[in-house]
């Protein structure tokens, strides 16, 4: 039988881009080759001030950001961390020139010595999961086939937990530390609430409580019912991409793109919000398109634009602002649904010219 040796006892895995998605299962890998995870902090001002002393200004804020927890890993004394390439994650469905290229940036700007673990996962060139995550093991020091398959059978349990988990209302962060923690909760949370919004964001500006300014929690607080890229199946939201006539280019796409069409094209919500970060060519172009379509759906959107000085009153007040034109557009809805069943076909018509129905559809 061979022998393993597992040349690293611990790993450090920067809390920023990737993790926000695929963290369920970098701790289950990890966990199963027997080799500790070291997080790093959550975002915090003066972590994202470190990250962004070491890149040029017009970078976009989650690389600021995770230039920071890299940091933030090396000043806690880790000199392996975890930084994957991820290029494309289908055929041609690449991702953004910055998350292609994370290890070179990394080594380009952190002038500190540090082993960096950095897998390739490029299905445009043919280079998939299992490569990826066999690369991974080889450079901690496991070579056993056997126990790589285990591991990555592991990441992909607590993985689908998680997702499963949020697919059924749960949230995230409690979906997370269920999956974490090994348990599976079954249970469909439907809350029916008076307003409803989609939220099109990358999930490391989104779950980023720092970076979202904790948007998810102010919403729920305003009695708002809050969907995002992980109530929707990859399936639904690659569908309603194509039900847009809109094609698919980029690896976020199903989640910014998808999500967003998905609530849009099923009426589901009552508006849009779109977090993008500053300087980032591919949200400026999903934000366009969804922009355009809801536009034509007369659904509300806005679009928070985000980077290291946004401030949290400036954010609030746009916020409110909109919370409280939905309300007020989902009143006068309600209200002109209500007179137009009461009344006849000649005295709806007058009805809806006089409320200016025709102004909203
Ligand atoms: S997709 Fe946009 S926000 Fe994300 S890393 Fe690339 S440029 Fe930055």
């Amino acid at each position: 039988m061979q022998q393993n040796i597992c040349k690293i006892s611990k790993i450090g895995i920067p809390r920023a881009m990737s993790y926000y998605h695929n963290y369920p299962f970098y701790h289950g890998f990890f966990k199963e080759l027997g080799i500790e995870i070291v997080l790093s902090d959550k975002t915090t001002s003066k972590l994202i001030n470190e990250g962004t002393k070491h890149v040029v200004s017009e970078t976009c804020l989650p690389i600021k950001v995770f230039v920071g927890h890299v940091i933030n890993l090396l000043d806690k004394g880790i000199t392996n961390i975890f930084i994957p390439s991820i290029q494309s994650i289908d055929y041609k469905i690449n991702n953004c020139s910055k998350i292609r290229g994370l290890p070179e940036i990394i080594r380009n700007v952190i002038d500190r010595p540090f082993n960096m673990i950095e897998p390739t996962l490029d299905k445009t060139e043919k280079i998939g999961f299992y490569d990826f995550w066999n690369y991974t093991a080889n450079a901690v020091g496991v070579t056993d086939k056997k126990l790589i398959k285990k591991a990555i059978d592991a990441g992909w349990e607590k993985y689908d937990n998680f997702l499963e988990m949020t697919k059924l209302g749960i949230s995230y962060q409690t979906a997370l530390e269920n999956a974490l923690n090994g348990v599976f909760e079954n249970r469909h949370l439907q809350s029916v609430k008076p307003l409803s919004v989609v939220i099109m964001a990358h999930g490391y500006n989104l779950f980023d409580e720092r970076i979202s300014l904790n948007l998810i929690k102010k919403l729920e607080k305003m009695n708002v019912k809050v969907y995002t890229a992980l109530n929707v199946s990859k399936e639904n939201s690659i569908k309603s991409i194509h039900e847009l006539g809109e094609l698919m280019y980029w690896a976020n796409e199903a989640d910014l793109t998808g999500a967003a069409a998905y609530y849009l094209l099923n009426n589901k919500v009552d508006g849009i919000i779109a977090i993008s970060a500053f300087g980032c060519g591919p949200d400026s172009l999903m934000v366009d398109e969804i922009s355009y379509h809801a536009k034509k759906a007369n659904m509300p959107m806005m679009n928070l634009t985000i980077d290291e000085h946004t401030g949290e009153a400036g954010f609030v007040t746009r916020l409110d602002a909109f919370i409280d034109m939905l309300v007020r557009k989902k009143r006068k809805e309600t209200l002109i649904k209500t007179k137009i069943n009461s009344i006849s076909e000649n005295e709806q018509k007058t009805e809806e010219k006089r409320l200016g129905f025709s102004n909203l559809h």
